[in-house]
């Protein structure tokens, strides 16, 4: 099985019937949940974990959001678990979702192109990485 990053993103969170939305489509669709936490991001934490976008004309306001109240991050186990979580959120702007799969968790729940939902890792690469950016007591094991 294959291990992926998800996130639950503060704009879920906030509204607990859909924290228990996504959990159900994670669920439902038969991932393995190796690890869950709840926690609240410092504004260091979430630009350092955004690294990679910081010279994007949205970074202030994604870093500020992911730090604006709490999220949930799972690890996830599947087959494909990366590609297959990135297929249930849907794409990154909530107008494509919303349009090209409206049953998507993003085209479903997502607010703005910032505030949308979840967020899933796009390799193996960055699942490691965030990973252990998560659950460091998980990666020494
Ligand atoms: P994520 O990394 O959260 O799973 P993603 O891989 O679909 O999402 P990225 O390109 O990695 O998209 O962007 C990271 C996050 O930055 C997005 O999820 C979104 O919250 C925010 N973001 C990306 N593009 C835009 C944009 N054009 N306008 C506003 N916010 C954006
Ligand atoms: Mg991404």
């Amino acid at each position: 099985l294959q291990l992926t990053l998800a996130i639950v993103k503060p704009d879920a969170v906030a509204h607990p019937l859909i924290l228990q939305a996504v959990h159900k489509t994670i669920v439902d669709n038969r991932f393995l949940i190796v690890r869950s936490k709840d926690l609240l991001w410092s504004r260091q934490e979430s630009q350092r974990f955004y690294q990679e976008h910081s010279g994007r004309f949205f970074y202030q306001r994604l870093v500020e959001f992911m730090a604006s109240g709490p999220m949930r991050a799972y690890i996830l186990a599947h087959q494909e678990a990366i590609s297959f979580w990135r297929s249930l959120m849907g794409p990154t702007k909530v107008f494509r979702a919303q349009h090209t799969d409206p049953e998507s968790i993003r085209g479903t729940f997502g607010l703005t192109d910032t505030r949308n939902t979840v967020h899933g890792s796009d390799s193996t690469a960055s699942a490691s990485r965030e990973i252990a950016f998560f659950f460091p007591e998980f990666s020494e094991e």
